[in-house]
């Protein structure tokens, strides 16, 4: 039988909000987690400048600083940290043994998946150097920052018509770019659409450029070349911000044919609750959520995994 040198009570894969507030719980409980951080320490918000609408810091945070400051928090109860990504688990037993990348193995009595979800780009080279100066994936996030500009939303599905009418109410105007001449989104979000008035629908649209300048680490985007793919004119329309809504991945490759998916690839958790299919592993954060994907709500399920994973092992 094969020796493990390590057996923990409580694993934490991944280290955005979920992660780190699980840590947290997890570390004042006394399980003494060891957490993984993954390929992107820090997660989704360390891609984005100002945090504003997280409970606490009147004056908003840097991305990058908050995580910095929810690992330094989950450190100080006595979270084992580290960097690295987990490459394997099995979950067909418990504890469950898990590979890491550098070679580690160890086994597990309770893990907590919050490997989060990456926002899907376009794709393009102008779209990139723009990140962060005008490009966002998230509205609730960076929406503030047009409060009367023009603004263009790419997507046709809800988050995009969500997104589009929240943005609707800060910005002037508000382009819509679709692929096709009919949303995806459901009727009612449609609906809504197609009746704000400061929203303009560009249908059988695409992207072919951002357009910007650049002064040194300062970047400001004043527009894109937009081309109707059944006339073939291209047309530049004169925006600032530019919001990508065409989906998000969960990170979830791992757990494929392990534990419950939903057609996309969300985890399936129990209803109130961070289980999923398998006893004794939790999931919190954006992999098991595609309606909220909010920091707070994040860290909510972070707390609640925790507490359930403690629970679990108590009840053990
Ligand atoms: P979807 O996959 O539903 O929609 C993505 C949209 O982006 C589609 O309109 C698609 O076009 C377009 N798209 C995809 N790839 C590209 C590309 N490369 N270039 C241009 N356009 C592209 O993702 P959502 O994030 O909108 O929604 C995900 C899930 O979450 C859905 O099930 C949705 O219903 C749900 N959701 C529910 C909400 C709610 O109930 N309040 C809010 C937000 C999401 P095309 O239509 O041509 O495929």
């Amino acid at each position: 039988m094969k020796i493990y040198m390590e057996t923990q009570k409580c694993l934490i894969i991944g280290s955005g909000p979920a992660g780190y507030t699980a840590a947290i719980y997890a570390a004042r409980a006394d399980l003494k987690p060891v957490l993984y951080e993954g390929m992107e320490p820090g997660g989704q918000l360390t891609t984005t400048t100002e945090v504003e609408n997280f409970p606490g810091y009147p004056n908003g945070i840097d991305g990058p600083q908050m995580m910095e400051d929810l690992k330094n928090q989950a450190v100080r109860f006595g979270t084992d940290a580290r960097w690295g990504m987990v490459s394997e688990i099995d979950t067909d037993s418990r504890p469950f043994k898990v590979k890491i990348d550098d070679g580690t193995e160890l086994l597990a009595e309770t893990v907590i998946i919050a490997t989060g979800a990456t926002a899907r780009y376009l794709g393009l080279e102008s779209e990139e150097k723009f990140k962060g100066g005008g490009v966002s994936a998230c509205a609730t996030c960076d929406g503030f920052f047009y409060k009367g500009k023009a603004v263009a939303v790419i997507g046709g599905g809800d988050t995009a018509a969500e997104e589009a009418t929240y943005l609707a109410n800060l910005a002037s105007k508000v382009y819509m770019v679709h692929r096709r001449d009919e949303l995806r989104a459901s009727k009612a979000m449609a609906n809504r659409v197609l009746n704000t008035p400061n929203i303009e629908m560009l249908w059988d649209s695409e992207v072919k450029e951002v357009v910007g300048v650049e002064q040194g680490f300062t970047k400001a985007l004043n527009g894109a070349i937009i081309r109707n793919k059944k006339t073939g004119e291209a047309r530049k329309i004169d925006i600032e911000g530019f919001f990508v809504a065409i989906g998000h991945k969960p990170n979830t490759e791992l757990f494929k044919g392990k534990l419950d998916m939903d057609e996309t690839g969300y985890l399936i958790t129990k209803p109130d609750s961070t289980a999923t299919n398998v006893p004794g592993i939790f999931a919190a954060g954006d992999v098991q959520d595609k309606h909220f994907r909010q920091a707070i709500t994040a860290a909510g399920t972070g707390c609640m995994a925790a507490i359930e994973a403690e629970r679990f092992l108590g009840e053990q």
